[in-house]
């Protein structure tokens, strides 16, 4: 199966509960070629595992758009989605042990993937030892166990196995090295490669930044959206389509969360970000302007702040109350609270 691409355009996904919604995704936007290997990395919470879940088919976009291959993912038809889960993506859940069965053989766990797939169109699978033998199972012994008696590292690595028994396009891995000791880690990682290399796109939930750097790029979710991106080593933050930017953690140290910024366009094609500083007085046109005589100097802070000005007295940086934006400040403890309201 040829290597599937994958493209999503301000995606949005919510789990409804009981009496209020949870925004898992709140806008990703983000390209995937067919046949790159990419690791989406982020905090717990931020959105990686129900992305891979959209991706699989599993959970269908609230808004917004997602493009696996040709299945558009809003619109497909049930019936084009469980085509799309059994044939084109193979899908690893976090925890080896979810994805297999543990009365069946490494060997029998594969075929029994592949059986639950048999598509009409004649398609042929590939003999469970050849798919074994791409995540280094193939070993005399090993294939005729079942999964409590395999290793941690291999039963990891049985996990990509029954997930690729169909030779997708594309291999969803949730969080496939997290529990394993470094050597067992980096044989799920040459696995992983050599499934890349077989030319099948490979995208892998994962929050152990060594693991990253293994993969061709990665992907950081913050908050349900793309945070930045790495490509070769290198972090770049991402602008997303509403404008807004995510600063990395150093950068927040300095400019934390409501701190007024002057944001200026250089020559040389750069920006600057330029925190307001003590005794700036800062207009805000928000709303109602109050007449000219009262905004000329105005010395405290205003419970309002439509139209007010504000003379700056408290210590750099200065970080705004976020009372303009109509809604309670969203970090009432810095950071770390960062969106907890979702
Ligand atoms: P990650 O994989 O990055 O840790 P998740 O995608 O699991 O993040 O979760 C994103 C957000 O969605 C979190 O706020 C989480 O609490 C919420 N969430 C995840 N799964 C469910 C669910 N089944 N029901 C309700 N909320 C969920
Ligand atoms: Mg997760």
């Amino acid at each position: 199966m040829a290597a599937i691409g994958v493209s999503c355009r301000g995606l949005v996904s919510i789990y409804r509960l009981e009496g209020y919604d949870v925004v898992a995704l709140a806008g990703v936007d983000l390209d995937i070629a067919p046949g790159e290997s990419v690791a989406l990395l982020g905090p717990s919470g931020s959105g990686k595992s129900t992305l891979l879940s959209v991706l699989a088919g599993l959970m269908r976009p609230a808004a917004g758009r997602a493009h696996v291959g040709d299945v558009d993912l809003a619109k497909a038809s049930e019936s084009e989605l469980a085509r799309m889960r059994a044939i084109d993506v193979g899908v690893a859940l976090q925890g080896a042990r979810r994805n297999l069965l543990p009365y069946l053989t490494a060997e029998q766990n594969v075929r029994f993937a592949q059986r639950a797939a048999r598509s009409p169109d004649g398609f042929k699978p590939l003999a469970p030892r050849e798919v074994l033998s791409m995540v280094g199972l193939a070993v005399r012994g090993r294939m005729r166990l079942k999964p409590g008696s395999l290793t941690p590292g291999e039963r990891q690595r049985l996990a990509l196995a029954v997930a690729l028994a169909n030779r997708p396009g594309l291999l969803l891995a949730d969080e496939p090295t997290s529990q394993l000791d470094t050597n067992a880690r980096d044989d799920v990682l040459l696995a992983l490669e050599a499934v890349r290399r077989s030319g099948t796109t490979v995208i892998v939930v994962t929050h152990d930044p060594d693991v990253g750097g293994r993969m061709g790029r990665t992907v950081t979710i913050r908050d349900g959206r793309v945070g930045g991106e790495g490509h070769s080593g290198e972090e770049f933050a991402v602008v997303g389509r509403d404008g807004a930017v995510h600063l990395p953690p150093d950068v927040l140290e300095i400019l934390p969360p409501g701190t007024y910024l002057r944001v200026t366009a250089q020559p040389d094609g750069s920006a600057l970000l330029v925190p307001a500083k003590t005794g700036d007085t800062v207009r805000l046109d928000v709303g109602y302007a109050p007449p000219a005589a009262t905004t000329s100097a105005v010395q405290s802070v205003p419970s309002q702040w439509n139209g007010a000005t504000r003379q700056l007295g408290s210590s750099a940086p200065i970080v705004g109350d976020g009372v303009h934006t109509g809604r309670t400040p969203a970090w009432p403890d810095g950071p770390a609270q960062y969106g907890e309201d979702r």
